[in-house]
């Protein structure tokens, strides 16, 4: 039974730790590595509080343990998979990511990033594929049940765009790509007008994924399809979802 964890929001410094709320070994089911076997390692804690959140463990109610560097690079080796997805909650907020990326990268193993994009220290882990997600203005908890008074919606409409820090990312070492979770077509405009503040990026780095926990109706893929024609960006099927449905572990 996990834990409940010191709630995370801001950066960690702690050196040779990391709060985890789950590893697992699972397909990648998003991205350019779409069907790559993978161990997953999801760190507990976030910045930003979206609304529709699907690891509200790792975000809203953060759970878990600390675990050291050396545990995890144990636990990726045993895998026997030769790719790693860190992903979140959000990673980026702890020091002891970058240590873990490069154990990882002399192990011989293939490195993803997942991150909302708002952070980017001066000393950034290695990466092969930053895989940057961010957050658009649905993404907002505007009168969440969870957020009386509304601290955390301003919080996070304050944190979830950061230009200097996604444009670091895109200028670092490695491959990228961003993925843009869609609820409407009304948020074509605020994606063209955050790509247009933007360098280092091609269609093709671009994936645009219909939101959602469950596989969407055909409408909404159509629609989101469509929106990839007009601009020449990817559509992003979520494959774990599809195999495995909203469950923890996959
Ligand atoms: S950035 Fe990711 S982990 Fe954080 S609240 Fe949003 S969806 Fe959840």
């Amino acid at each position: 039974m996990a834990s409940p964890l010191p709630i995370v929001d801001s950066s960690d410094t702690t050196p040779n730790t990391l709060p985890v709320s789950e590893t697992f070994v699972s397909i990648q089911g998003e991205g350019k590595l779409t069907g790559v076997p993978s161990w997953f390692l999801r760190t507990s804690g976030c910045n930003l509080r979206c609304t529709w959140c699907d690891t509200p463990y790792a975000s809203w109610n953060p759970e878990g343990t600390r675990r050291t560097v050396g545990d995890l690079l144990a636990e990726a080796r045993a895998a026997k998979v030769r790719h790693a997805v860190l992903t979140g909650g959000e990673p980026m907020l702890f020091a002891a990511l970058a240590p873990l990326t490069h154990v990882l990268r002399d192990a011989g193993v293939h490195v993803t990033i997942e991150t909302a994009g708002t952070l980017a220290p001066p000393s950034l882990p290695h990466c092969d594929l930053w895989s940057v997600s961010p957050k658009l203005a649905h993404s907002t908890p505007r009168d969440d049940p969870r957020d009386p008074g509304g601290a955390w919606a301003a919080r996070h409409e304050q944190r979830r765009l950061n230009i200097g820090s996604l444009q670091r990312l895109l200028d670092a070492p490695g491959d990228h790509q961003l993925k843009f979770v869609v609820a409407t077509e009304r948020d074509l405009p605020e994606i063209d007008d955050l790509l247009s503040k933007l360098t280092g990026w091609t269609p093709a780095d671009i994936l645009l994924m219909p939101e959602g926990v469950t596989p969407p109706a055909p409408a909404r893929r159509t629609a989101v399809a469509a929106l990839c024609l007009a601009r020449g960006f990817r559509y992003c099927p979520r494959l774990h979802i599809e195999l495995f449905g909203n469950k923890r572990g996959t």
